[in-house]
């Protein structure tokens, strides 16, 4: 930027260049400053909002190629900490998923795969028709990825609305004790 080329003409470790290196480390500390308090926002939100909370291990090397200075500075992997950080301090569930997982262009409704450019940012699956974003495809990936790993892991059950959990576990119950009560049924003319 403009200070950068001012240092570069002064010369180095002159006044006048001690000067432009001070005005450009404020810059950087103000630029840090307001980069942590977008992470610390965006993670109290995630998790205020979840109990579990599934995270993709981005590459970040590979990002930069990509991305340039967007995600040179790295603020999702401190997103990420942060998150993991809020999570564990209020007992919930956080959990990573796999580096190299492919996520992208994963189709979310059949699961087919697809080859996408950075620059499609919606596509139409070849499979099934459904016309979806990117973005919003990967993450239904990444969540369902999670959910299977967290289930192998015996971790939870099953990652489902509370509602819904409760009515399966009553009707677990039911059917437990109408076979208990069938069973004993059976017996006791035997008997
Ligand atoms: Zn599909």
């Amino acid at each position: 930027n403009q200070l950068q080329r001012q240092l570069a003409r002064r010369t180095k470790g002159s006044n006048r260049w001690l000067k432009t290196k001070q005005r450009i480390n404020k810059l950087h500390g103000k630029i840090s400053r307001q980069r942590l308090d977008f992470a610390h926002k965006t993670s109290r939100q995630i998790t205020n909002e979840n109990d579990i909370l599934v995270f993709e291990d981005l590459n970040v090397k590979a990002m930069q190629k990509f991305n340039g200075s967007m995600v040179a500075d790295n603020v999702m992997g401190l997103i990420t900490q942060l998150s993991k950080y809020k999570a564990e301090l209020e007992g919930k569930l956080y959990h990573e998923i796999g580096r190299f997982e492919k996520s992208t262009g994963i189709c979310s409704e059949c699961g087919q795969r697809h080859v996408l450019t950075l620059n499609d940012r919606r596509f139409t699956c070849t499979a099934c028709g459904a016309y979806q974003s990117r973005d919003l495809a990967a993450a239904k990936s990444i969540a369902s990825t999670g959910e299977l790993d967290i289930i192998a892991a015996g971790i939870v059950a099953r990652v489902t609305p509370a509602s819904q959990q409760k009515q399966s576990v009553k009707t677990k119950a039911f059917e437990l004790s109408k076979l208990d009560f069938g069973s004993e049924k059976k017996t006791q003319p035997s008997c």
